[in-house]
């Protein structure tokens, strides 16, 4: 089979193999058995590839020959399959089998209303149903993966579908990679292959060939499209994309949602099952009492039976339910909240705690270098974001710039110990590519550089400085920042000199790491370094940090000779530390705004942060998070057991200096305090924490893959605010389904009564079962949906989380549903019998009756918009455009129902004149004030209750 490479003859290279314990299939070239520069000349790059890529022109004519870099659709149900499932439902069973006795019985109408009530049900399920796909299909889509590539000798974020064989692709710790990848250079690269090989401990990767049998697991030069590099970095040139990767072979779509259901919408439909076998019963108990002990004629007393049984069954609940979880689905992701898994929208309603990360999430992540620190003296910097203007001085007075001043080598030590990249965008905004602590030391460089040497035209221009001091000490190797680990090092060769001896370490990380590495510290200019001041160095970064400012230390030493590489041991002693540096980030005003209604809604908000305790002590007191009370450290929490943990989690809210594994910690213990847990997370290691949360919080923007895919949702801006945001829509989604079951309820509720009354005081039916589906079918559903579409309520964010383990109906939401349905019963019976007493005819009556029960829904639907409040309360009766919508539709539908002739046909209705409708509506409006007085009541007697 075709490998995506036009492939050149090659004797040695055999088509196909078995591997991996026979479950995948091998196809293609064996791209791992053959060295990177055979590789390279099989695919026909030049062998400079790694720096310069692909250029725009060439990914683009590849890109056309072959294809996307997407995996063909996992095959979805066919659309007569997900329609012929909308008819399996036991409700529906019953309907139908209602429908074939009731032809034998020769009652035709009545089987083509049950039949069409049937058709009309399935057809609104499958509709309904296709727009809640459509819905979170759209919101996978905004979960589509990105890749970093090098293109025309830039490394660039792309969209990973447009990724073609000879890209270059670099890989970092978090990564899913997004194509099969032959490696070329690697840096304690570590993949997870679970996704391929079903093997969940990592692999170690390198760039040796292996034999042509290894199979998938030890192919270890290769990455594989779909895995998660979990350490590391690597660069990587594509082999194969879409179908043709070993993923494609295997033909699976990782998903990124899961099916579309949840705990609540399961209840829902357990209880439709439960309710259904009591109405069967029920039934069959009235029709024995019936015509047994009564002696009703057994078909007469069926068509009572199917009339109870329609009346009764509530047919549009699980459609409606599932319309209005996706609809809170599409509202959050407007509000940039994407939900991947739909049971978060329920748990998010309930939360009682959200931990959040601070950099990035509660700060602005724009950081600006304000401070540097030597042993000479503190300096300030000038100037904010990104763009490369301000001035450095030391009180107003401009400092040494000689090269050996600890100022100067510590401008280039953050410039050249660095990953990140600046850019300017078209419209002269400075961008950082890569990490923003690293974007604001290249800030910091670009404008010392003119000091150092460099033309200061040049300096403006977008990574000119960068390559300026690069140009000088090229990056021979490096160890990457971890947040584990809280440093980065680099090695560096000085250009134009001999390599032997003529090699430099750079080191930058969190202060209390790299003291740890030191024994001397630089000064001033020419007098070399001197033993380390570690008392110096704590107080200064301790005041730095409680100024709310991140701190970083910066150390250098001598390397070993060029070409070797760079080993943890070679940094961990001997360096020299050349100064620290404060970094503003500061918080974002709307996570001010957005703490303060945390508080408000009775959700706590604890910050957990890699990030020194002094400076997330600082920053949480401008956010209103543990004001007063102590910051604990990671260190700390690791010396406590369980049980302590849980006291110190309910009383402490800043947590600094925090591992994943003590994250992980975190959440357990305020799990079992019996709290709902949000947890936020960017990183690789923090996939566990976010998945042992109620809600796992992923990182959209700067959240790694791994942790993507362990979150719940994904904030598409990793704004705090977001989240908030999103505990609201979940509080709104489960507000308006319980709305809608008790809107629902009553309506079924009330014409089963009426149905009930008739039989037991042998009564003519006020309401036919064709007349009851009309009912339930036509008006309930498109009445209720409306629900769906209601805002907030007032104060949603003022009131404390549900409690995860309260019912779904409160009690008093099940004293409502008993109240109204007794009034639609006493209102639409009441009527019914009083015109037959009149003389009316039993036509028209009933076409009261049917008017009255529709008439009482559309009261009770305004009043349904609210549970407690006054449907006048605020935005008065307009609060929800789709409530006046939806009960302008049914009046012409009612008007139909009520004079066309067929509809007198199908229905048996009969034309009504204005007294008539008069009594209907006064009759109709008696459920309004009832449901209003019993709210007010509620609001008088029980303030707190919730309904
Ligand atoms: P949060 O968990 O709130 O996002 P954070 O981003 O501050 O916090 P980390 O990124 O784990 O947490 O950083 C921890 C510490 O590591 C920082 O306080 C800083 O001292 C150091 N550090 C951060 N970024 C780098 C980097 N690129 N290179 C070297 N050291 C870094």
């Amino acid at each position: 089979m075709d490998s995506g490479i036009p492939p050149k003859p090659r004797p040695s290279v055999s088509s196909s193999s078995q591997v991996a314990g026979g479950r995948l299939r091998d196809v293609g070239p064996h791209w791992h058995t053959h060295t990177t520069q055979e590789v390279l000349e099989r695919l026909e790059l030049p062998s400079d590839v790694a720096r310069q890529g692909l250029s725009q022109a060439q990914a683009r004519a590849r890109l056309q020959q072959y294809g996307p870099n997407r995996l063909a659709q996992a095959r979805r149900r066919s659309v007569w399959v997900r329609l012929a499932m909308q008819f399996h439902n036991i409700l529906l069973y019953i309907m139908m089998v209602a429908a074939l006795v009731t032809a034998l019985l020769g009652h035709w109408v009545d089987t083509g209303v049950l039949l069409a009530a049937v058709f009309i049900n399935a057809a609104i399920g499958f509709i309904q149903e296709g727009k809640a796909e459509a819905a979170l299909d759209a919101i996978r889509n905004m979960l589509s993966l990105q890749a970093t590539v090098v293109r025309d000798g830039q490394r660039q974020a792309i969209a990973a579908d447009a990724l073609v064989p000879g890209d270059v692709l670099v890989l970092n710790a978090g990564d899913k990679v997004a194509a099969d990848v032959r490696l070329l250079s690697v840096t304690q690269l570590r993949v997870e292959e679970a996704a391929l090989t079903g093997e969940s401990l990592p692999v170690d990767k390198q760039v040796q060939p292996v034999a042509a049998d290894a199979a998938l697991g030890d192919r270890t030069n290769m990455a594989f499209s779909g895995t998660l590099v979990v350490y590391g970095q690597a660069l990587g040139v594509v082999v194969a994309t879409g179908n043709r990767t070993q993923l494609g072979h295997i033909n699976t779509m990782l998903s990124n949602l899961a099916v579309a259901t949840t705990p609540l919408l399961r209840k829902i439909n357990g209880f439709g099952h439960k309710l259904a076998w009591v109405i069967l019963v029920f039934a069959a108990l009235t029709f024995a009492v019936g015509s047994g002990l009564r002696g009703i004629p057994a078909a007469e007393m069926f068509m009572m039976v199917v009339a109870l049984v329609a009346s009764a069954i509530p047919e549009g609940l699980p459609a409606i339910m599932t319309v209005t979880l996706a609809l809170g689905v599409q509202r959050m992701a407007r509000r940039k909240a994407i939900v991947r898994r739909l049971p978060a929208v329920e748990a998010l309603g309930a939360v009682t705690v959200i931990c959040s990360d601070k950099t990035g999430t509660l700060t602005r992540n724009e950081m600006t270098v304000q401070r540097v620190v030597t042993a000479e003296g503190r300096f300030q910097v000038e100037g904010g974001g990104y763009a490369p203007v301000g001035h450095i001085h030391r009180d107003g007075v401009p400092p040494d710039w000689q090269a050996a001043s600890p100022l100067a080598q510590a401008v280039v030590a953050g410039v050249l110990c660095n990953d990140a990249r600046m850019r300017q965008q078209e419209d002269g905004l400075w961008q950082v590519e890569g990490d923003p602590t690293e974007g604001a030391l290249l800030v910091l460089g670009s404008k010392a550089a003119p000091m150092l040497g460099m033309d200061a035209a040049q300096a403006q221009r977008a990574g000119a400085a960068q390559d300026w001091f690069e140009a000088m000490q090229p990056r021979l190797d490096a160890i990457p920042f971890e947040s584990e680990h809280r440093f980065m090092a680099t090695l560096h060769g000085m250009a134009g000199q001999d390599a032997a001896g003529a090699c430099r370490i750079y080191v930058k990380g969190a202060p209390e790491r790299v003291l740890e590495f030191c024994d001397t510290q630089a000064v001033a200019s020419g007098q070399g370094s001197v033993p380390l001041d570690i008392d110096y160095w704590r107080r200064r970064a301790t005041d730095l940090a409680a100024q709310g400012l991140r701190v970083l230390a910066l150390a250098s030493k001598p390397g070993q000779a060029a070409g070797e590489r760079l080993a943890l041991a070679d940094v961990q002693r001997g360096c020299c530390l050349l100064a620290l540096v404060g970094i503003v980030d500061p918080p974002r005003d709307e996570a001010i705004a957005a703490v303060r209604s945390c508080h408000e809604a009775g959700i706590r908000v604890k910050m957990i942060t890699g990030d020194h305790a002094e400076t997330a002590r600082a920053i949480g007191a401008q956010l209103a998070i543990g004001v007063g009370k102590p910051a604990i450290t990671g260190a700390e929490v690791a010396v406590m057991d369980d049980a302590s943990l849980r006291q110190t989690v309910a009383d402490v809210d800043v947590f600094a200096r925090a591992s994943p594994e003590q994250k992980l910690r975190l959440v357990q213990a305020l799990q079992q305090d019996g709290q709902i847990v949000a947890m936020t997370g960017d990183g690789v290691n923090d996939a566990p924490a976010l998945k042992c949360a109620d809600v796992g919080v992923a990182m959209g923007l700067k959240g790694t893959e791994a942790a993507k895919e362990a979150g719940d949702i994904v904030l598409a801006d990793d704004n705090f605010a977001t989240i908030v945001h999103a505990v609201e829509e979940g509080r709104t989604v489960y507000d308006n389904l319980r709305k809608f079951i008790l809107f629902m309820l009553p309506t079924n509720g009330g014409e089963a009564l009426i149905v009930i009354a008739a039989i037991l005081f042998q009564l003519t039916l006020p309401l036919t079962a064709a007349q009851v589906l009309w009912i339930n079918m036509v008006t309930s559903s498109a009445l209720g949906l409306a629900l769906a579409f209601e805002p907030a309520e007032h104060g949603i964010m003022a009131r404390p989380p549900r409690a995860p383990d309260a019912p779904l109906l409160s009690r008093l939401a099940v004293w409502r549903i008993v109240l109204i349905s007794v009034c639609m019963m006493v209102a639409a019976l009441g009527l019914f019998l009083w015109e037959l007493e009149q003389g009316t005819s039993l036509e028209a009556a009933r076409t009261m009756a049917v008017n009255t029960v529709v008439l009482a829904e559309m009261f009770y639907l305004l009043n349904s918009r609210h549970v407690r409040d006054s449907v006048l309360s605020r935005e008065g009766l307009f609060g929800n455009p789709y409530v006046l919508l939806s009960i302008a539709a049914c009046i012409p539908l009612q008007w139909l129902f009520t004079y066309a002739p067929f509809m007198q046909t199908i229905f048996g209705s009969a034309g009504l004149d204005a007294s008539q409708w008069l009594k209907v509506l006064l009759a109709g409006s008696l459920v309004f004030v009832v449901a209003e007085l019993d709210k007010l009541a509620t609001r008088r007697l029980w303030p707190q209750a919730m309904a």
